[in-house]
């Protein structure tokens, strides 16, 4: 290609998913699947990025957009949808299990990390705050990437249901070292009727029914027996039931906390807090 000549742009196909960008050739129409990690070798959102044709006999180069900008649960909850469709139902309810653990970690990253920070007003230089909101981040990282589903969710239901509102970056600290080490046992083990009663003591109506359906879900057992011993094979109607609840339960979680991308979350408009 010379350099007078302009590159073809082309939009994704809607096959793209949470792993792996789908573009036909603009030159031989070959159908290209680009893995994120190893092909584009990043993870972000794609936006004009030059890739090159993988038939080997065309090797067309020309760039590529139209991308998600959804949080990374959303993506992994239209991915399950698609083995629902295709009747890889194991790996359907992989990926809505995924996607709630992915939710309660963006939830908490969001109003215990996010929102704090874009609250915070001080004296603090820029790189100040930075380092020490990159601090608070490794350390509620730290102390939740281990947490299998269940603990996660009781953390995520103690933070839902708290609603403790953060102004500073100080106050976010505090409360991430009380929950992640001081009452963490405690809340780990606590027992789900007790939240549940909780959960019906809330004043609002719309949280109350969706953290509840968040207490319910059954998805993690059905994980559980797809990835342990058994490899169990779930049914159409039992995978069905539970991707809907999942989707259902997410998206409408997130439009209660208004919940968005990382990008957003960064830049929230004061206002909207
Ligand atoms: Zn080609």
């Amino acid at each position: 290609m010379t350099s007078n000549q302009s590159r073809s742009s082309v939009r994704l196909e809607l096959e793209t998913s949470y792993e792996n960008v789908v573009a036909l050739c603009p030159k031989c129409t070959r159908r290209n699947v680009y893995n994120r990690a190893s092909d584009i070798g990043h993870l972000r959102a794609i936006d004009n990025q030059g890739v090159v044709c993988q038939d080997d006999d065309c090797g067309a180069h020309f760039d590529i957009y139209g991308d998600f900008i959804n949080a990374p649960y959303e993506i992994l909850l239209l991915d399950s949808r698609t083995f629902l469709k295709e009747k890889r139902y194991m790996q359907a309810v992989l990926s809505a299990t995924t996607a709630y653990e992915l939710f309660f970690i963006h939830f908490l990253r969001v109003q215990l990390l996010y929102r704090p920070l874009r609250r915070h007003n001080d004296s603090d230089s820029d790189s100040d705050v930075d380092e020490w909101f990159n601090a608070i981040a490794s350390s509620l990282h730290d102390e939740t990437i281990r947490l299998t589903f269940c603990p996660m969710r009781n953390l995520f239901l103690h933070v839902a249901i708290d609603q403790k509102r953060l102004e500073t970056l100080a106050m976010a600290e505090e409360y991430i070292k009380v929950i992640c080490n001081d009452k963490i046992k405690a809340i780990k083990s606590r027992r789900m009727e007790d939240i549940r009663a909780e959960i019906k003591c809330l004043p609002d109506a719309p949280p109350r029914s969706l953290l509840l359906r968040v207490c319910d879900t059954n998805i993690a057992d059905l994980r559980n027996g797809v990835v342990h011993k058994t490899a169990y094979r779930p049914s159409l109607s039992e995978t069905k039931a539970a991707v809907e609840d999942v989707s259902q339960t997410l998206f409408q979680l997130s439009e209660h906390f208004r919940l968005k991308n990382d990008d957003y979350h960064l830049n929230e408009r004061l206002e909207h807090l």
